[in-house]
C-alpha cells in the first residue's frame, strides 16, 4: 500500500479552520462579514466569557433561502463568485465559501435564517424561517422555525474538539479586547451600519447608524480621539484615498489608532505604514503615533486580496503608485492645516497665535493648564528664591559683552524694555542658524523675532525651550533613568492614603525620574531626591511632588506610554524659560541654535506652535507692494 493518501473531509476543514479562526475574535469577523455581504442594516454580537464560551450575530439582511441553508456550512461553498474571473473583481468581504465550514468544524454552530422579502413586498412574516446545525464532522437536517427576516448564527464551545488550541485561548477580558477591535475595524469602514456589542447580556459597545466616518470614529473612541481630525485632502486619481488624520501637535504615545481600509476592509501594510510615517516625519517625535483613519480604493482588478487566508495581507499590483498617492494626500493634507502657522494679518487682532487649523485645545486640558499656570505664577510670586537662569548649553562662541540695554539676567525687579536688542556680535557667527542675525530681538520679554530665508519668525521662547527640554529628556530618557539630586534636608510631604497608594504603585517611574520618596510617619512621606533638571530652576520639591501626584491620580488608568510623555510634558513645562523672563543675548542665541533640531516639530509638547512665520509675500501683500 502506498504511503499517499487522501485526508477526509472533516481533518481538511479542521487544518483550514486553523489557518482562520484563531479566536472568537476570528469567529465574530467572518460571521460580520457576511453580515455586512448579505446588505444588513444592523448588526448585533454577543459574546459570553470574552466569546469562549459562545458567539452570537444577528443581522437584519437578506438572509437564506431553505436550499442555500442546505449548503452553508458546506466547504468552499459560496454565493459570491462563480468563476475565476470573479476572483479579479471581488466585491464582497467574502469569497473564498470556507469560513462556515471551518468554524463548524471546531464548534457546535447553528444558523437560523429567514429571506428577507423582496423589495415592495413587505416584511415577511416571522415563522417563514429555517435552521440547521453542523458541528465536528456532522451536518445537521435544515428545518422550518420561527426567525424574524435575518440571520442568527451562533457558535458555541470553540475548540471542542482541538483541545490544543483551546489551551492558547486567554483570560475573557483580553479575547473581549480582540473581539472589541475587531468589530471596530469592521464598523469603521461602515458608518452606515448599526453594531451593538454585549459580553455576558451586558451592552459594551453601542454604535448607531452614523451619517459620517468622524461621527463613527467618536462613537467609538471618544472625542479624545476624534477632535480636531483633519479631513485627507483627497485626489483624483487612479487610487482614491479617504479618511482623517490628527494633526501632529495630537501625536499619541502608540500606533493603537492607526487604521488602513482597502476597499472597505482592514487591513495591514508595511508600505503603507511607511507613507504614513513619512507623511509625518520631522513634524512629530518619532516616537510618537498620529491616529489616522485612512480608507484606500482602488480598481478591484488592481488589488489581489487572496495572499492571506483571513484578506489581512493584500498584494497591490502597483504598490509604489498607492505609496505615492497616500503620501502626497497625507502631505497636502498636514500642509493645508499649515503645522507653522503663517500669520495672517487680516485677522491678526483676533489672534496671531494660534493656527486656525490646529484643534482647539479640549475645555479639561486648557482648565489643567491654566491651573499649572496659575500655580507657577503663584509660587515665583511667592519665592524669594533667584529666578531660574536658562541652563542652555552655552554657545561655542565668546559670550556676548556689549548687550547695553539687556536687563540684568533673571532681574525680574528691573521693569525691561519692551524691544530688546541684543549687541551686534551675532552678526557673523558661522554656526548660528539662518534666523539668528543681526535683527534678532526679544520682544515683550516672551517672544524672539528673527529673520529667515523668506521672510521672518516669531518665537514663543517658553514653547520652544519647552520643546527642546521634552526632546531632551526624551532621549535621555531612551538611555536610562534622568538624574536626580539628594536633598540635603529631606522635605515632607503631607499625602492622603490614596496619594501614598499612588506613590507606592508608580515608585518605578519615580525612580525613572530621579525622585526618590520614603514613608515618613503616619499621613507623611519624605522627598529625599528630587530631578536634577528643577533643583535648579528653584522649583520647591514638594509643590512639584503636588502636581505630580494630581497628574497621576488624574492619569492612573491611561497607558503607561501615555502617563510618561504627561508627566515629561510637565517636567519640560516647569523648567522652561517663562513668558515674561528677559533673555541674555547668549541665551537668545543658545535658543536659536538649537531650534533648527526642534522646530521641525513646530509645536511644543502640549500641541501648541513653537514658531509663527510671517513670509516676504505675505508682507509684501499687505504694504500693496504688489
Ligand atoms: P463566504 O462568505 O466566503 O461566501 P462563508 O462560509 O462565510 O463563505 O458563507 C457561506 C455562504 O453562506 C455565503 O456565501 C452566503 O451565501 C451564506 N451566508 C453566510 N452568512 C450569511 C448571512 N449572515 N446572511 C446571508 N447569507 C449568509
Ligand atoms: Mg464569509
Amino acid at each position: 500500500m502506498g504511503l499517499i493518501h487522501k485526508l477526509p473531509l472533516h481533518l481538511v476543514n479542521k487544518i483550514a479552520a486553523g489557518e482562520v479562526i484563531e479566536r472568537p475574535a476570528s469567529i465574530v469577523k467572518e460571521l460580520v462579514e457576511n453580515a455586512l455581504d448579505a446588505g444588513a442594516a444592523r448588526i448585533d454580537v454577543a459574546v459570553e466569557d470574552g466569546g469562549r464560551k459562545g458567539v452570537a450575530v444577528t443581522d437584519n439582511g437578506c438572509g437564506m433561502a431553505e436550499a442555500d441553508l442546505a449548503l452553508a456550512f458546506a466547504p468552499h461553498a459560496t454565493s459570491k463568485i462563480t468563476a475565476e474571473d470573479d476572483l479579479y473583481s471581488i466585491e464582497t468581504m467574502g469569497f473564498r465559501g470556507e469560513a462556515l465550514a471551518s468554524i463548524a468544524s471546531i464548534s457546535h454552530a447553528h444558523i437560523r435564517t429567514c429571506p428577507r422579502a423582496a423589495e415592495g413586498e413587505g416584511v415577511v412574516a416571522s415563522s417563514g424561517g429555517f435552521e440547521i446545525e453542523a458541528s465536528g464532522e456532522t451536518v445537521g437536517q435544515v428545518r422550518p422555525c420561527a426567525c424574524a427576516p435575518g440571520t442568527t448564527i451562533s457558535v458555541r464551545d470553540l475548540f471542542f474538539n482541538t483541545p490544543a488550541r483551546r489551551k492558547f485561548l486567554k483570560a475573557a477580558g483580553t479575547e473581549l479586547g480582540h473581539v472589541s477591535e475587531t468589530l471596530a475595524r469592521l464598523a469603521l469602514p461602515h458608518p452606515q451600519v448599526a453594531f451593538t456589542l454585549t459580553h455576558n447580556g451586558r451592552g459594551v459597545l453601542n454604535l448607531p447608524a452614523a451619517s459620517s466616518t468622524l461621527q463613527r470614529i467618536a462613537d467609538l473612541f471618544g472625542p479624545d480621539v476624534s477632535e480636531g481630525l483633519l479631513a485627507i485632502a483627497g485626489r483624483n486619481g487612479p487610487v482614491s484615498v479617504a479618511g482623517l488624520i490628527a494633526p501632529p501637535s495630537a501625536a499619541r504615545a502608540t500606533a493603537k489608532w492607526q487604521y488602513f481600509f482597502l476597499n472597505g476592509r482592514y487591513i495591514r501594510d508595511r508600505l503603507l505604514g511607511h507613507a504614513l510615517r513619512e507623511a509625518y516625519r520631522g513634524l512629530v517625535d518619532p516616537n510618537r503615533s498620529p491616529a489616522a483613519f485612512i480608507f484606500l480604493k482602488v480598481p478591484a482588478a488592481d488589488v489581489d486580496v487572496n495572499v492571506h487566508p483571513t484578506k489581512i495581507e493584500v498584494r497591490f499590483r502597483d504598490g509604489q503608485l498607492v505609496y505615492g498617492e497616500l503620501l502626497a494626500s497625507l502631505r497636502s493634507t498636514l500642509n493645508r492645516a499649515n503645522l507653522s502657522a503663517p500669520v495672517s494679518l487680516d485677522s491678526a487682532s483676533q489672534s496671531a497665535v494660534a493656527s486656525p487649523d490646529l484643534p482647539p485645545p479640549s475645555p479639561a486640558a486648557e482648565d489643567r493648564r491654566a491651573s499649572i499656570r496659575q500655580a507657577l505664577a503663584d509660587f515665583f510670586k511667592s519665592s524669594s528664591s533667584p529666578q531660574p537662569h536658562l541652563g542652555f548649553p552655552a554657545p561655542q562662541r565668546p559670550p556676548v559683552t556689549t548687550a547695553p540695554q539687556m536687563p540684568h539676567q533673571g532681574d525680574m525687579s528691573a521693569q525691561p524694555p519692551a524691544v530688546s536688542r541684543p549687541g551686534p556680535s551675532h552678526l557673523a557667527d558661522p554656526a548660528a542658524p539662518a534666523g539668528s542675525g543681526a535683527a534678532t530681538m526679544q520682544v515683550h520679554n516672551a517672544y524672539i523675532v528673527a529673520p529667515c530665508e523668506d521672510g521672518l519668525v516669531i518665537i514663543d521662547q517658553h514653547a520652544l525651550h519647552e520643546r527642546m527640554i521634552y526632546n531632551d529628556l526624551r532621549r535621555r530618557l531612551s538611555t536610562g533613568k534622568l538624574a536626580g539630586q539628594r536633598l540635603l534636608i529631606p522635605q515632607p510631604l503631607g499625602v492622603t492614603a490614596a496619594q501614598a497608594d499612588l506613590l507606592a504603585r508608580f515608585a518605578e517611574l519615580l525612580a525613572t525620574l530621579g525622585i526618590e520618596v520614603a514613608a515618613f510617619g503616619p499621613g507623611t512621606v519624605a522627598i529625599q531626591q528630587f530631578p536634577s533638571l528643577l533643583a535648579g530652576r528653584g522649583v520647591a520639591a514638594a509643590e512639584f511632588m503636588r502636581e505630580l501626584l494630581d497628574k497621576l491620580a488624574e492619569d492612573e488608568n491611561t497607558d503607561s506610554e501615555r502617563l510618561l510623555a504627561d508627566v515629561l510634558e510637565m517636567l519640560a513645562c516647569k523648567a522652561a524659560v517663562k513668558a515674561g523672563q528677559a533673555l541674555t543675548a547668549v541665551e537668545i542665541d543658545a535658543l536659536l541654535a538649537r531650534r533648527e533640531e526642534c522646530e521641525k516639530g513646530s509645536a511644543c509638547p502640549h500641541g501648541r506652535p513653537t514658531t509663527l512665520k510671517l513670509t516676504l509675500r505675505e508682507l509684501e501683500k499687505q504694504f500693496k507692494r504688489t
